[in-house]
Order: C-alpha cells, then structure tokens, then sequence
C-alpha cells in the first residue's frame, strides 16, 4: 500500500493550485454564479494548459493520464468553485469519456482532437421528465432508423451544459423491449444545433454557471454514422460513463467539502465572541474536527475509486460507496459551515452560501443517494429493492 502521489501528480497538484489561485479567484466564482454565464474564457484557458486531453490515450493526442488524474482535476477545480469544476467534467466525462469508451476509431479521431483544444463542447442527455431514478422505465425519447439517418423525437430534461454544448450524448431508444429492461437503447451523438432541436433553460439553486436545460427533439435527422458503439446496445456501454462520472463527481464533493472546511476555519479563528475567536469554544472545534475527518474519509474512498477505475479493476460498488459518502459528507461539511458562520453564512456576499446550495446538488444527482444504497445493498447480496 502507498498513499504517495507519483512526481507528475504532485507536478499536477501545485499546476493546478497556481491555476486556481490565478484564474478562479473567490470574486470570479461568485460572478460566475450571479450571472449564471458559462466560463468560455476560463474553459478555453483550460483547454490550453492541456487539462482536457490530461486523462486521455496519446494514441488519441491525449497526455495518457489516469482516472486518478481525472479525480485530482476536479477535485481542486471543484474547491474553487463547483461550477468551474462542472465546466472541465461535462466535456470530458459526458463527451470525452463517453467516445474513449464505446465511440469508433473514426469517432475518436474526430472528436477527441476537438474536445482537447477546446474547440468541442458535450453534454449528456439521458434523464426525460418521466424520472431520472427509473430512467429505464421511463425512457420515451425514439430514433427511428430511415436509411442512411436516425429520424429522433422526444424531451430530455435537467440536462447540463446543452445550451452551449456542440454535441448532446443522447441515450435513445431504437429497438423494441427485449426480456431485458435495458434492452432497445442506443447512444447517438446528436449536433446540438440540428433543425428540430429547441431548449429551454431552467433556473436552479446551485452550479448556475453550467446552465441546465429541457430539449425537445422534433424530427430531428441524425446521420447513421453518429451511432455510438453498436445499436440496442446502448445501455451496457453508457453505464462505463456513468461510473466515469460517479467517481469524478465524488471528486467534485470533496473540493466542495474541503472550500467549506478552510472557509469556516478561516472564520473561526478571527470571528470573536466573548472576547475570544468563536475557534476557541469547543463546539466550533468539534464541527471542524468532525469536518476535516469526513472530509478526508470522502477522499480516500473517492481515490480508492479512482485507483480502482484506473487499473479496470471491477469496482461498482466501491464507486458508488464514494459517491455516496463524498456527497453527503459534502452537503454536510457545508450545513456545518452555515452553523460556524451564523448570520454571515447566509448572506450571499459570502462563500458559505454557495458552497451549500452547490452541494445540494449531488445528493441526488447523478443518481439519487437512496438508489445508490439499494445498488450498494444488491452488490452485497441482498435481494433487488427496485
Ligand atoms: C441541476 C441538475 C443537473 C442535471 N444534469 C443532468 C445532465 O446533464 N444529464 C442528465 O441526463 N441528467 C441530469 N440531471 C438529472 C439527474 O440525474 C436526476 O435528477 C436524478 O437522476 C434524479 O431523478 P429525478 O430528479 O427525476 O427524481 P425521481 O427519479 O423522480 O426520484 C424522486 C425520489 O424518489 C426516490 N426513488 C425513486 N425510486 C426509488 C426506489 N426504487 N427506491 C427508493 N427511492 C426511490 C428517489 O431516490 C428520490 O428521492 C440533472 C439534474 C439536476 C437537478
């Protein structure tokens, strides 16, 4: 066992610290969620520093880095701002991802280049109004093959990023049920800005930079070839994403967890109330100590995770166990944060605030914590709870 970091990952630490500190000022974070604009600069400032490509096969232009690395990016850009974080994760697991995974060569040879020079922006469309838990179920959206060209319509909703996203990831159906409830699903890459296509933006709570939309898909007309992987057989692959995303938004709690730890200690120890820092009463310690444990529990299971991805080990159940732990430790940093800054927490000129509403967010998303215990109870041999 070693819990070091490798020489590039120390190397990619303190880059990434220097970019934050530079580039993500606490100011630029908070502007960023007032004005609920996506960071197109910032994104393409990224892309140039080569963090894009970082988790990436060379064979592709990549850098050949790992999920480890893909953790680490997130994790430091999350702790700056949630949204920031979300920006770099959306491109890259929901498009990057996605085509390393089940993409064809001819896929992967255009879109990758693309998606590392910043040029390429993804989102993935898989929840529909219907409900993102049973999304097996309640999955309408068709493609209809007429040729050489997929014939789509539909609604797909809460989905990030789509607004100023080049290609939707759009999880389809193609085939009839089979005896299987995943059966009948493709993945299409669909040009966001195809005739047919419409969005609205919603107005959320947190992560408000990254925008999340409802899209309608009338008629839309995609091109056979944008087919990704094999047909019907949609599902079985999204899923390589999804645990993609599951471990890298683990991360994503964790830089959140850890703003809303050195903020409230920054806090405590100049704060006074009866002419001491408010850090010196014991309960202000015993949230800060509670917060800098959890926080570091979060941690260690996300890069066990990582670690596991990184080696294609089998681990569903370890990646849902971080997602569920960084999220609600996450969340609960933040709630803890709120009680050591008091009035000031509440007010939106304080970080706090934000570090709260962002949290929210990943009780239930990508899939919500109760799924995620049933999932966690079937991998230890319990009977299906769904
Ligand atoms: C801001 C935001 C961004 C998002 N971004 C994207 C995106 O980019 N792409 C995308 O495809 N989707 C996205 N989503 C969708 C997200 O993944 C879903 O919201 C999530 O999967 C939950 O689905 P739901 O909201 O429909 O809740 P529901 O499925 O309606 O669940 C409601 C409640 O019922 C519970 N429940 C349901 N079934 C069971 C069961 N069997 N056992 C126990 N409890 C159960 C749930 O746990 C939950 O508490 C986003 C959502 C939000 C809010």
């Amino acid at each position: 066992m070693d819990f070091e970091f490798s020489e590039e990952q120390k190397m990619l630490i303190s880059t990434l610290e220097k970019f934050t500190q530079k580039e993500c000022s606490p100011e630029f974070a908070r502007s960023i969620d007032e004005s609920e604009e996506f960071p197109h600069e910032l994104y393409r400032k990224m892309a140039d520093l080569g963090f894009m490509s970082l988790p990436f096969p060379s064979k592709y232009g990549g850098m050949s880095g790992t999920v480890i690395d893909e953790v680490l990016l997130i994790e430091y850009l999350s702790k700056a701002s949630a949204a920031i974080g979300l920006t770099y994760f959306l491109s890259t697991c929901f498009g990057g991802k996605s085509i390393e995974f089940f993409g064809t060569e001819e896929q992967k040879n255009y879109y990758l280049p693309k998606l590392f020079s910043g040029d390429m922006m993804f989102s993935l469309a898989l929840t529909e109004p219907g409900g993102g838990t049973d999304i097996l179920g309640s999955l309408k959206t068709v493609a209809v093959k007429d040729g050489d060209r997929y014939i789509v319509n539909g609604q797909k909703t809460f989905i990030t990023g789509a607004h100023v996203a080049d290609y939707l990831v759009t999880v389809v159906k193609t085939g009839k049920d089979t005896d299987k409830k995943s059966g009948g699903m493709s993945v299409l890459m669909i040009d966001a800005k195809s005739p047919g296509i419409t969005m609205r933006r919603l107005h959320k709570l947190g992560i408000r930079a990254t925008g999340t939309n409802e899209i309608f898909f009338t008629d839309v007309i995609v091109p056979a070839q944008s087919l990704m992987g094999v047909e019907n057989r949609g599902w079985s692959q999204v899923v390589n994403t999804l645990n993609n995303e599951r471990v890298t938004l683990a991360a994503l709690s964790v830089g959140v967890g850890q703003a809303a730890l050195e903020t409230a200690l920054e806090y405590a120890k100049v704060r006074v109330a009866f002419s001491k820092p408010i850090g010196a009463f014991q309960s202000i310690q015993n949230y800060l100590a509670e917060m800098a444990t959890e926080v570091e529990m979060a941690r260690l299971l996300t890069y066990k995770a990582a670690w596991l991805q990184s080696r294609g080990i089998k681990c569903a159940k370890e990646t849902a166990m971080a997602k569920l732990a960084a999220s609600e430790i996450g969340f609960k940093a933040a709630v803890k944060g709120m009680r050591i800054m008091a009035g000031y927490g509440y007010m939106m000129e304080y970080d706090m605030q934000r570090y709260f509403r962002d949290a929210e967010l990943f009780l239930f998303a990508p899939i919500t914590n109760e799924m995620v215990k049933s999932f966690v109870a079937m991998e230890m041999g319990l009977p299906r709870a769904y």
